[in-house]
């Protein structure tokens, strides 16, 4: 780790706060198996947009910090089947979300297109701290970012929801 990514800063009340990434470390003591400490165990947060640690009593889990995080060391996932399943399936119907992507005009023969569109302005929100912390439960850390569409001239601004993996993973869970 570099001396860069050691950032500290003060804020406009005076409050000194580290600007940077941390990981969250799961620490087990005792007899109890909590999953939901264990759903962030080793996930990478921007240290403003986290879950709050300790979780509850007697939670031993801490932050260490991590390096700036890249688009290199990062990686964003999106099933394909979001979209050829989901949103331009029966699910997508029900919901009334495929209409969203047809007025752009989008079918599902752009569901590979979309999916790596999802992907690469996933990992770049993700890297760039530019997302929002959502509920956590024992599934994980859940966050929102913004999807751009831009197609025959409309643009769209789409909140997407992830779920924060390990190891500098993301995953686009709704789209
Ligand atoms: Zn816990
Ligand atoms: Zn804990």
């Amino acid at each position: 780790m570099g001396i860069l990514d050691k950032i500290i800063k003060e804020n406009l009340e005076g409050e000194i706060f580290y600007d940077g990434w941390i990981k969250c470390k799961h620490m087990q003591r005792g007899l109890t198996h909590c999953k939901e400490c264990l759903s962030v165990d080793n996930c990478w947060f921007y240290s403003l947009k986290k879950p709050k640690l300790p979780h509850h009593e007697k939670c031993h889990c801490h932050y260490e910090t991590i390096s700036f995080p890249t688009t290199k060391n990062c990686i964003a996932v999106c099933d394909i089947r979001k979209f050829r399943e989901y949103i331009f399936g029966e699910k997508g119907r029900n919901e009334g979300k495929v209409e969203i992507f047809q007025m752009l005009g989008f079918t599902i023969e752009d569901s590979e297109y979309l999916k790596k569109e999802y992907e690469r302005q996933a990992l770049k929100a993700y890297v760039e701290g530019n997302y929002k912390l959502g509920k956590w439960d024992e599934e994980g850390q859940r966050s929102t970012i913004d999807i751009f569409l831009e197609h025959n001239g409309i643009r769209y601004l789409k909140g997407s929801g992830c779920m924060v993996k390990q190891n500098g993973e993301i995953n686009n869970t709704t789209q």
